[in-house]
């Protein structure tokens, strides 16, 4: 900590956003960096704590060493800022981008003033160290001999890939779809990850050794059974892609969609990728997201972006409190109203609204949604109608954004691992499914969650995979040490 009193001196500056007109005609990112001055106050505003909230439990899941890379930036050391920062995360060019920033919720000076800027620094030192050249490829110095299957290369079997790679393992990803990358190649839209992003880090990792079969679904185009044949492990990270439905009337017309058919489409259009379905656009029309969620937020922004007419957002529960609700005290993530870049961008938001029916034109395609309001039941149970209040929205095109229910894929059933109450791959503390060999990480083990939390999973599940391989399977040195490892 240099600057004893900059958290007092100093405010809180965010990187500024495109100005709305101008970015809703491209698909570019839409945050622009601060200067290095500005960042280098803004490290000064971290206060070193004793206790440092930030990167504790209810802060940062992988535990970066946030104190410590504030105080490198503040002091001008982006080196070794760099070194910290990669020593606990492998993607902060994905977190600084997409994650929500748990981190800064629990940052202690939150609770009386602006938390530091913690994620901004964190992307600042990461672009930095690609554009001077820092991050490089870590191929291992030895070779264990072991082969290891990762199923998915979304973050957590991208995570697991290079940690396991880096312990000397042979890895090879399989991926149903022609690219690698998963939810940050088809889920989020450009304005929020450009994609050379993604495949910037992806070739540090094909440098270090990794080997990616794209377009194999394991259990469809391959056995499961294979896998377990030609692999001494396999790590699943196949995610929970599930889509949570809305089985009201009406839900078999034309024009409603999953939000993430909607999502993966224009990111393969901007790819230059088939699209293999019918196109989904919303150009002319007039969209409803149901789903008041990071998802349905990401539809808005792509809906303006495709020339919608109009676009209302629609979420059943109420509207959040201005300010962190009672039930989520600091340092836990506020439950509290959220008004995304997206919502900047324009649109209707409506709370406390039910989905009764969908209403048909003469075509067989949707026209409206049939709607009420509702009010919590009680005990704070469920919802209730409020009689009388049924009304019409008019929609041309629909996006069910409501979630997700698990993961998928005919290689859960081949392979025999049992599922959790929530349908949810089940796994000990190790990762280590009921299956001999076969690990599980990511959304797949602990249903939809943040991107940092698929790191962490990925990371968690490399080292047992290590151990069991080292333990179990004869190879010589040590599973330690890898996480230690931290240039590039
Ligand atoms: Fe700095 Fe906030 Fe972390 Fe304290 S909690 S060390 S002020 S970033």
């Amino acid at each position: 900590m240099g600057d004893l009193t900059g958290f007092m001196k100093l405010k809180r500056v965010d990187a500024p956003r495109r100005p709305v007109p101008l970015r809703v005609l491209d698909w570019r990112d839409l945050y622009e960096s601060l200067p290095e001055n500005v960042l280098r106050d803004q490290g000064a505003r971290c206060m070193d704590c004793g206790v440092p909230f930030c990167q504790g439990d209810t802060g940062c899941p992988v535990q970066n060493l946030i104190p410590e890379w504030n105080d490198h930036v503040y002091r001008g050391r982006w080196q070794e800022a760099l070194t910290a920062l990669h020593s606990t995360n492998n993607f902060p060019d994905f977190t600084g981008r997409i994650c929500p920033a748990p981190c800064e919720a629990a940052c202690v000076l939150g609770i009386i003033d602006q938390p530091v800027s913690i994620k901004q620094i964190e992307l600042a030192i990461i672009d930095r160290g690609f554009a001077e050249g820092w991050v490089k490829p870590q191929p291992p110095e030895e070779e264990t001999g072991r082969r290891v299957a990762v199923v998915g290369s979304g973050p957590a079997g991208l995570a697991a890939a290079q940690q396991l790679r880096r312990m000397g393992h042979s890895v090879v990803v399989f991926e149903k779809d022609e690219r690698v990358g998963g939810l940050l190649r088809y889920g989020i839209p450009d304005f929020k990850i450009e994609k050379w992003v993604v495949d910037r880090r992806i070739q540090q990792i094909v440098d270090e050794g990794v080997v990616f079969r794209t377009g194999v679904e394991v259990g469809v185009d391959l056995p499961a059974e294979a896998l377990l044949a030609d692999f001494d492990a396999v790590c699943l990270a196949g995610g929970a892609q599930t889509p949570r439905d809305l089985p009201v009337p009406g839900r078999e017309l034309q024009g409603i969609h999953f939000a993430m058919d909607y999502l993966a489409q224009q990111n393969r259009r901007l790819n230059g990728d088939e699209l293999r379905d019918e196109p989904i656009l919303a150009e002319g029309k007039r969209v409803v997201v149901i789903g008041g969620g990071d998802t349905g937020s990401d539809c808005l922004g792509t809906s303006h972006r495709q020339g919608a007419t109009e676009v209302v957002q629609i979420e059943i529960m109420p509207t959040p409190p201005l300010q962190r609700a009672e039930s989520t005290p600091w340092p836990y993530w506020p439950m509290k109203l959220r008004t995304s870049h997206a919502h900047e961008e324009g649109g209707q938001r409506e709370w406390s609204i039910m989905t009764k029916r969908f209403l048909a034109d003469e075509d067989g395609r949707v026209r409206a949604i049939e709607a009420v309001r509702v009010e919590p039941g009680p005990d704070g149970r469920g919802f209730v109608e409020i009689p009388g209040s049924a009304f019409e929205i008019e929609a041309d095109l629909v996006l069910l954004a409501m979630g997700f229910t698990g993961p998928y894929g005919a290689i859960l059933d081949q392979l025999g691992v049992e599922r959790d109450q929530r349908s949810n791959v089940k796994a000990n503390r190790d990762h280590a499914t009921n299956v001999e060999g076969v690990y599980v990480a990511g959304d797949m083990r602990m249903g939809a969650s943040l991107i940092v939390w698929a790191i962490r999973e990925g990371r968690d599940a490399a080292a047992a995979i290590d151990r069991y391989l080292r333990e179990g399977a004869g190879v010589g040195g040590s599973a330690a040490g890898v996480g230690e490892r931290a240039v590039g």
